[in-house]
């Protein structure tokens, strides 16, 4: 496992951009299932950092490996936060995003931009082989838009409008998106951190 990231997610489109986004750190990143450790972990934290680390710990535990794991979600102002920590849960972890954005869009029905906002948050945790432990936070602010827009990305982007770029997040070419999102930013603090660790581990 030297030389080699575990991402704890079995979600490809995370995977894609993890994937890009640690492109320059030269380690192969694998995936759980591609570490050989498919688990069913249950994420019963109630904030984004402790299910980041219960998931980082769980697939260390099974791999020794360095782990990284993020914990995300969408924080809509109008709904008090939600859906929050249960971004992936909310309406039914099976129901397709289709049906869940428009839900959204209906209960924001008539609401001016001003009172629209919303946030991704992303968490990473990273757990090094020697079972030390680190944690970062990435935020990209925008605001819920009037209709589903554009193919890209997955989950609520369609439905997450940048103001000051005229688009949403699924309208983003892979590359813009990973430069701006909460996940690119939680995940660009957390290079130096495994750079380090690396440079003083090998
Ligand atoms: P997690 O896999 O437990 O972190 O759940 C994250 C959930 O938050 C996803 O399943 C999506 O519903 C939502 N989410 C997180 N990041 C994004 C994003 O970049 N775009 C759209 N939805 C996201």
């Amino acid at each position: 496992m030297k030389d080699k990231i575990v991402f704890a997610t079995g979600n490809e489109g995370k995977m894609r951009e993890v994937r890009a986004i640690l492109a320059d750190l030269g380690l192969e990143i694998l995936s759980m299932k591609e570490a050989g450790a498919s688990l069913d972990i249950v994420e019963d934290g109630t904030t984004f950092a402790e299910n980041a680390l219960i998931k980082a710990r769980a697939v260390h535990e099974a791999t020794g490996a360095l782990v990284l794991a993020d914990d995300s979600g969408l924080e809509v102002d109008y709904m008090g936060g939600e859906p929050g920590v249960y971004s992936a849960r909310w309406m039914g972890e099976d129901t397709p995003y289709t049906i869940k954005n428009q839900a959204i869009l209906d209960r924001l029905a008539g609401v001016p931009d001003p009172e629209r906002g919303a946030r991704f948050r992303c968490v990473i945790a990273a757990v090094f082989p020697d079972g030390s432990e680190a944690v970062t936070e990435g935020v990209i602010e925008g605001i819920i838009g009037h209709e589903s827009l554009g193919e890209g990305g997955f989950g609520y982007d369609p439905i997450f409008f940048l103001p000051e770029r005229g688009m949403s997040t699924a309208q983003l070419s892979p590359e813009e998106k990973n430069a701006v999102s909460h996940r690119g930013r939680a995940l660009e603090a957390m290079k130096p951190l495994i750079q380090k660790w690396k440079g003083e581990h090998q």
